[in-house]
């Protein structure tokens, strides 16, 4: 049997594993590549596989990153079912239809320009129409039950705590009387995290397959309610609004069930919350349609106690765009919660647009804010900021929560690996930046004692039992001339940041230095745009 890495190796985008048995093809995972340029041209390159080849596909979770290329799986000729739990499916319906929108959006933006330049049109990567069909694929399977996709390969799903539905994937393979068990980690939740479960531990496994965000990183433990709390409180005092950006799936959730708390005791004002992101509304009913998925707290809570913990007494939704806007127009603080999380795109730019520039307001950030999004440069201090092609001054306070991570750190994962009753032969070390796999990879073997693998895009493990060998990919993954424009693009990103904070401190008139750095940043002004010119109009 044959197990080839084809995302998610390296990085923490583009999940995607095929698992050869006999004949059998079996596919875990058909994530979207995100993030920079370079890495999201992978979505548009062929499969390293013949689609209409597939047996079945198992699907871990509904973020897109593990979901995302299922439409253009079908799309390009896959016919077999998508086997995931039913809340996964659910999640699904509305993130891909999402997902969807945004490839045709972006398909008829680049056509809008190119038209004018005299382009060839570009196709959208998939279609809403193309999401619906897929989607008709999904089969849903219940947690904690074995099932056979076929005589050779048997499944069971367990509760990964990592979103609602997700999963650890746990299969059987039969070959040459030959057997062997693979574990797919999937994304492994924290602990304690409010409202889903906590990661299922596992019993056994030869192969584990298994993520490593967090890696080389231990999450801070603090009151995060009080904290929360803290922040709401002082706004209001100040008149201001308090702006959140949040994931539409899971964080989006969670803040309203600690709003929900702190309300309950009392520690903050009953002010209204506006969840502005129709994906976030969606995503909230698909949450109370699946009261299972929930841990025995919230569960509790929403029986034994009648208590809806998603709901507040002054819970606003607002779907169409001048409900939106009209937020914006109340005179009294309210909380608003928009996506996108790293504030770089979608309604949450119009509410920093209002908001911004107010001493009173605050904006709080609950998530990871990647080099580069306007959310990094407020957090990094930025004095000004450009939203819409308008100037903003930043005057309100910035605020960045940690610890809303759905992600287990890497304690977490160790914790998961020493509940395994017997060590596998080895475990390949996924879904993780170069620096968390290897620093996880140390540990495991420092701590546990097993080998570990970190495979690079488009190898393949040739399994024998609990024996193995590797067959390297030559596949180069990003064009290497693209790494490195990218690699130089964020490092001008921090010089940037850097130097502005140290200009910034000159504030002595007459400071002699002054006339050279004029010319020094008039010089680079400069460089700026004549590289924007040779770029010109090319999306
Ligand atoms: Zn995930």
């Amino acid at each position: 049997m044959r197990l080839t890495f084809l995302g998610a190796s390296m990085m923490v985008t583009g999940s995607s594993y095929l698992l050869e048995v006999g004949q059998r093809k079996i596919l875990v995972d058909c994530g979207m590549f995100q993030g920079s340029k370079a890495t999201e041209a992978l979505n548009r390159r062929p499969f390293l596989f013949d689609p209409t080849t597939i047996d079945a596909v198992l699907l871990t979770h509904a973020h897109i990153d593990h979901s995302g290329l299922l439409p253009r799986l079908c799309k390009s000729g896959y016919k077999g079912k998508i086997y995931t739990s039913k809340a996964t499916t659910d999640l699904c319906r509305i993130m891909l239809a999402d997902s969807a929108h945004i490839q045709e959006f972006e398909a008829e933006i680049a056509n809008r320009k190119g038209r004018r330049a005299g382009k060839t049109p570009v196709e959208p990567l998939y279609t809403v129409a193309d999401a619906e069909v897929c989607l008709k694929q999904f089969h849903p399977v219940p947690y904690n039950v074995l099932f056979d996709i076929f005589p050779e390969i048997r499944v069971k799903l367990d509760d990964a705590g990592h979103i609602l539905g997700s999963s650890i994937i746990e299969i059987w393979l039969i070959e040459n009387d030959k057997t062997a068990k693979l574990v797919f980690s999937g994304d492994l939740g924290r602990p304690d995290q409010p409202i889903i479960k906590d990661p299922t531990y596992i019993d056994e496994a030869d192969y584990i397959i298994m993520e490593t965000t967090y890696g080389n990183r231990i999450h801070e433990h603090y009151d995060q309610l009080d904290a929360l709390a803290g922040i709401i409180r002082d706004t209001v005092k100040r008149g201001g609004n308090i702006v959140i950006p949040a994931f539409a799936v899971g964080r989006t959730q969670i803040i309203i069930y600690f709003l929900h708390q702190l309300l309950k005791a009392g520690k903050i004002p009953d002010i209204p919350v506006f969840i502005d992101s129709p994906l976030a509304i969606s995503a909230t009913d698909i949450f109370m349609h699946n009261p299972q998925e929930f841990d025995v707290e919230a569960y509790d809570m929403l029986y034994k106690q009648q208590d809806n913990p998603l709901k507040l007494p002054h819970l606003n939704f607002t779907r169409t765009s001048d409900e939106s806007k009209a937020i914006n127009l109340l005179d009294e603080p309210v909380i608003i919660i928009s996506a996108s999380s790293m504030a770089d795109a979608g309604r949450i730019l119009h509410h920093l647009k209002h908001n911004l520039w107010r001493t009173e307001a605050s904006i709080l950030f609950v998530g990871y804010q990647a080099q580069g999004s306007l959310g990094r440069r407020l957090l990094e201090g930025a004095k000004r900021v450009k939203i819409m092609g308008e100037e903003i001054s930043v005057k309100a306070q910035i605020h960045n929560m940690e610890g809303f991570s759905a992600h287990a750190d890497q304690m977490q994962l160790l914790d998961w690996l020493e509940h395994l009753k017997t060590p596998p032969a080895n475990i390949f070390l996924i879904h993780g930046e170069q620096e968390a796999a290897e620093a996880f990879a140390k540990v495991v073997d420092e701590r546990l004692h097993i080998p570990t693998y970190i495979p690079h895009y488009g190898d393949s493990a040739v399994l024998d039992g609990r024996q193995f060998s590797i067959e390297g990919s030559a596949i180069t993954l990003v064009d290497p001339k693209f790494q490195q424009l990218h690699e130089y693009l964020e490092q001008l990103d921090s010089d940037y940041m850097e130097l502005r904070k140290r200009i910034e401190h000159i504030t002595t008139e007459g400071d002699s230095k002054l006339p050279e750095i004029i010319e020094g940043v008039e010089k680079a002004g400069k460089f700026i745009r004549n590289t924007a010119e040779i770029i010109g109009n090319s999306k």
